[in-house]
């Protein structure tokens, strides 16, 4: 199978230009201008991408697709999750397996190889989240490495959960030190927002707002700060996974600033989004995610985190719930409403909108901060996340000044609400091809269930040099 685009301006995160991609079967084979008019070039299909961006598809590496939280399970599994990124123009993703309390990681890792297998649209990779830190798992984790599962999450939140405590983490980072690995943090003090939890209930706040009320900001700084200065004792790289505060923002510009290896990502929830939205009685469930959204001053922060590149990432934690009748179990007590928000579809579209369009970012960096920078860091490149002969092709023909509104009615995601309801961006995914194939062509869904393939990536080199 032949290929070829033509006509389209292809955006990467070096630079733009005009030039026609032509694939073969998998994989890119040529770019350059006038590839159509060269006699020896016959394809079985030519797109027309006049006036269009041909762009890298879109890497999420912060999803949990059937996550097990709170009683409930998130609601996209990897068949509906995956179709839905890639109605957004997002064609890899890189989700979290669940390591239990008391159980292996290998049981874990299984159980979401299980899940993924046959179902995923599109390709897709494993982080593994340590519940557990023990003799046996700090093993098992240079396994994990080799199989191509090089990250390891772990919490400073959700005390009796997947809460670690500092020597916990110190030992995973350690064993990291060895293998070759990354370690993701989750980074919010846990133990104190759930003392300042319950006092906001004992003094009669239950809805959720009480939610964003708890969870400082100053928590999430302060846990930053100490996850960092242990990785730089352990002497590894860290990454913290959805940063929302400018405090959290601050710790990493100052480890980058001193030369440390830290990195992390925001998400649009906390770029488009504020506590306001945790308001309105219990329908600011819709908005109960950890860390919470933040106060509006937070925001310009973010962005400027964008632009200097102390963020180098911008992921989903895309984790669904339906309002009725999973959200909804934590009416009375915002402390057991499941956290997570849908947000896996939406991502290309508002970064373009809200950065390109509103002229915060360049299109290259746009480019960057949603596909080239992930794979770089997570193992992937340039397999993933390059516009280059010999790279996966993963692309996406995106027009720049198609309007459309986010809508619950019209999203992919198998969730009854969106977080972004009625709103109208500029910037939408037309043909979005995965490996080759077609996966979605104007609206329509023409992909193949299971045709994702798992997604074996390499031990964290950038991180460790970049
Ligand atoms: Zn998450």
């Amino acid at each position: 199978m032949r290929t070829l685009i033509t006509n389209g301006t292809v955006v990467t995160a070096d630079g733009s230009y005009p030039a026609d991609v032509l694939i073969v079967d998998e994989r890119i084979a040529g770019i350059g201008v006038g590839l159509a008019q060269m006699a020896n070039v016959t394809v079985d299909e030519t797109i027309d991408a006049a006036g269009k961006y041909v762009i890298p598809g879109g890497i999420d590496v912060h999803t949990h697709m059937k996550l097990p939280f709170g009683g409930t399970f998130a609601k996209d599994d990897f068949f509906t999750g995956t179709r839905a990124a890639a109605f957004g123009g997002t064609t890899s993703i890189v989700d979290f397996a669940v390591q239990s309390k008391g159980k292996s990681l290998r049981d874990g890792l299984d159980a979401w190889h299980a899940l993924a297998e046959g179902n995923a649209v599109t390709d897709y990779g494993f982080h593994m989240i340590m519940s557990d830190v023990t003799d046996d798992s700090l093993k098992e984790m240079d396994q994990l490495v080799d199989e191509g599962i090089p990250d390891f999450k772990l919490f400073t939140a959700y005390p009796g959960v997947f809460f670690s405590d500092d020597g916990a983490i110190f030992r995973a980072m350690q064993q990291t030190a060895k293998n070759g690995g990354l370690i993701m943090m989750h980074a919010e003090n846990g133990m104190a927002i759930d003392v300042i939890a319950a006092d906001t209930v004992a003094a009669g706040t239950t809805d959720p707002i009480g939610h964003g009320l708890a969870r400082y900001s100053i928590l999430e700084g302060e846990a930053t700060n100490r996850v960092i200065r242990l990785a730089q004792s352990a002497k590894v790289p860290v990454y913290i996974v959805h940063l929302s505060a400018k405090e959290a923002l601050n710790e990493v510009r100052r480890a980058r600033d001193e030369g440390l290896p830290a990195f992390a990502e925001t998400c649009p929830q906390y770029l488009f989004l504020s506590l306001d939205d945790l308001g309105h009685g219990f329908e600011g469930a819709k908005f109960v995610c950890s860390p919470p959204l933040r106060t509006e001053d937070h925001q310009p922060e973010l962005w400027k985190g964008l632009q200097k590149d102390d963020l180098q990432v911008v992921s989903t934690d895309h984790c669904p719930f339906d309002f009725h009748g999973q959200k909804d179990l934590g009416k009375g007590d915002f402390r057991k409403v499941p956290n997570g928000l849908p947000g896996v579809e939406d991502r290309l579209d508002l970064l373009h909108d809200g950065g390109v369009v509103g002229g915060k970012l360049t299109k290259e960096r746009w480019v960057e901060i949603v596909s080239t920078a992930p794979a770089k860091l997570f193992g992937m490149y340039p397999k993933k996340g390059a516009i280059a002969v010999g790279s996966d092709a993963d692309l996406v023909v995106y027009d720049p000044n198609r309007r459309h509104t986010i809508s619950a009615k019209t999203h992919h995601m198998a969730v009854d609400y969106s977080c972004y309801e009625g709103r109208t961006v500029q910037g939408g995914s037309d043909i979005v091809m995965s490996r080759g194939s077609v996966v979605v062509r104007n609206g329509e869904f023409t992909g193949t269930k299971g045709a994702g393939k798992f997604l074996k990536r390499a031990p964290a080199d950038y991180a460790r040099m970049a």
